[in-house]
């Protein structure tokens, strides 16, 4: 009985290419997590991390090539993330991860070591070399300043995440107001 709700609890929170958490997961653990930090005045970050020049692969090495750099960029997201931070795969190739206890600087590390990584590594498909590189944007909550609603939080990531594709790709952009998201 026991291993069998288990189970199910992980078909229904899971990405199965990833073995990631599902989008609805991760969202509702955002919403939590926003909760919790609004009640306690804790901090914690969220990053949310596209592949760059995603379609190109698949156009150019076929979907199951796709696949592969997807297991490879969750892979490398799990092997650098600390045991209470969770991370989802929100949509085709796009990422969100949740940080409790993390600072804006803290985030930023993690997220350039996760960029460094994916830079520095490739796949090998049907004896074909593949690489490419990823783009990140941070946003953060503040207790002093809390937004509104949890979704803020994720609207801030997203746009620093597009002054990131704007500005180049492979890079990690930090959201720090409304008219001031920091490049690094
Ligand atoms: P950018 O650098 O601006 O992020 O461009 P991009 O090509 O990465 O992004 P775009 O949104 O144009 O393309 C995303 C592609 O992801 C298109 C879609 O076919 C592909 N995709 C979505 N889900 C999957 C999946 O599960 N597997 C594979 N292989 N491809 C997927
Ligand atoms: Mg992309
Ligand atoms: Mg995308």
């Amino acid at each position: 009985e026991e291993e069998y709700r288990s189970k199910l609890f992980t078909i229904a929170a899971t990405d199965s290419l990833t073995s990631l958490y599902n989008r609805r997961y991760v969202l509702n653990e955002l919403e939590n997590q926003y909760k919790i930090a609004k009640r306690n005045k804790r901090i914690f970050s969220l990053l949310v991390l596209d592949i760059d020049n995603f379609k190109q692969i698949n156009d150019t090495y076929g979907h199951s090539a796709g696949d592969d750099f997807l297991k490879k960029v969750s892979f490398t997201i799990n092997s650098t993330l600390r045991e209470q931070d969770i991370a989802g795969r929100i949509g085709g190739e796009e990422f969100l991860i949740l940080l409790p206890e993390t600072d804006a600087d803290g985030a930023y590390s993690l997220a350039e070591r996760i960029r460094t990584e994916i830079e520095g590594s490739k796949i090998i498909h049907n004896g074909i070399t593949i690489k490419t590189t990823i783009s990140t944007g941070i946003s953060h909550f503040n207790p002093k300043k809390p937004p509104g609603k949890s979704e803020t939080l994720f609207q801030w990531a997203d746009q620093a995440l597009y002054h990131a594709k704007n500005s180049g790709k492979n890079r990690v952009v930090k959201y720090m107001s409304e008219n001031q998201i920091q490049k690094q």
